[in-house]
């Protein structure tokens, strides 16, 4: 079978390997069908991913079909459609036993630490796998991974009906956040420097957008806001500014979630939060929403659709790859098919 393998940063290559094939009686075998870019495969192929190690196998965003179960595999069967959660965990440390298997101490994600889905076929256990609607298409449910980071990220910030959240960064990130928070029956005010990626958050649903270049963010959102600010604030641009600008927006009791890898270090002032008792909480991967967002997609609360400009054989890989980064502007989802 084919896989795609990052062999070292920057070098990126389709090898012809053995399929894997399943030694534990809880495991399945999955005919990979499709998997999405992200900007974090990017990061791991120009070796910027602080996690990252290598030869590596990309791909965290998988689907595919089964198309063999170990002996005791009981909720599956061949030909069941599948979504793979790239989340591996020990199950027996503090934070798995609390529900927070993306804390695990001994976290390993597919697609990172692991190999990922870039491949023809892979075996997992039967735990990390959901099934996929009959109504959602292989390259639609690619988005279900994506929204369940989404979900952890409003879940993180407490977001109800009636809540005003403002979002800086109107990247996939911020839009798949958006759409859930919209979801939820949130008040959503999107921000970036960049009008058509604005132009494309609106389109999704936000109720007012703001472009952060040309406009004063903290009059806008104290205009949209009533004089209240934002109950909730999730900052997908995460530098040390956007952070402090979060702190200068968020309302009294206000939640802020942040999502940024940056190592700079931001001036925020102790007073802020303490008289305002701000909720300030980091949001990263996702804790069991799988079945939440599945749900969703079931419903057709959300689609997938929406997001994928792009579809390409993965044998197209680099082409993939170079469009995601010479045209941002025009590119969401890009999906690879198998
Ligand atoms: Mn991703």
């Amino acid at each position: 079978m084919k896989a795609t393998y990052v062999t070292e940063p920057g070098k990126l290559e389709i090898k012809e390997i053995a399929e894997p094939q399943i030694t534990n009686a809880y495991a399945v075998k999955i005919k990979v069908k499709a998997g999405g870019i992200c900007g974090s495969d990017i990061h791991i192929y120009h070796g910027t991913s602080p996690v990252a190690t290598y030869p590596r196998v990309l791909g965290h965003e998988i689907v595919g079909e089964i198309v063999e179960v170990g002996e005791l595999v009981k909720k599956f069967k061949v030909q069941d459609r599948v979504v793979i959660d790239p989340i591996i965990n020990c199950e027996e440390c503090y934070q798995c036993k609390k529900n927070r298997p993306n804390l695990c101490v001994k976290l390993r994600v597919r697609g990172v630490h692991e190999d990922g889905g870039f491949r023809e076929y892979l075996v997992t256990p039967e735990k990390n796998i959901f099934k996929i609607p009959d109504s959602v298409s292989y390259e639609e449910a690619v988005m279900i991974e994506p929204f369940t980071v989404a979900a952890q990220v409003n879940s993180r910030g407490q977001v109800e009906k009636g809540d005003y959240v403002f979002i800086m960064g109107s990247g996939p990130a911020g839009l798949c956040a958006l759409k859930v928070a919209k979801n939820k029956g949130a008040i959503c005010i999107v921000s970036d420097l960049v009008d058509e990626r604005l132009e494309n958050a609106k389109r999704l649903g936000a109720d007012y957008v703001i472009n952060a270049g040309k406009e004063n963010v903290n009059e806008k959102i104290n205009k949209y806001t009533q004089h209240i600010g934002a109950n909730v604030v999730i900052d997908a641009v995460g530098n040390a500014s956007s952070f402090e600008q979060a702190i200068e927006v968020v309302s009294k009791g206000g939640r802020i979630v942040v999502l940024g890898f940056t190592d700079r270090p931001s001036k925020i002032p102790q007073l802020l939060i303490t008289k305002d008792e701000l909720d300030i909480c980091g949001s990263r991967l996702h804790a069991n929403k799988f079945p939440e967002v599945i749900d969703w997609f079931n419903k057709g609360e959300i689609t997938g659709k929406d997001f994928i400009s792009h579809i390409y054989p993965f044998e197209k890989i680099q082409e993939a790859i170079h469009l995601v980064e010479t045209e941002p502007m025009k590119v969401s989802k890009v999906v690879l098919t198998f």
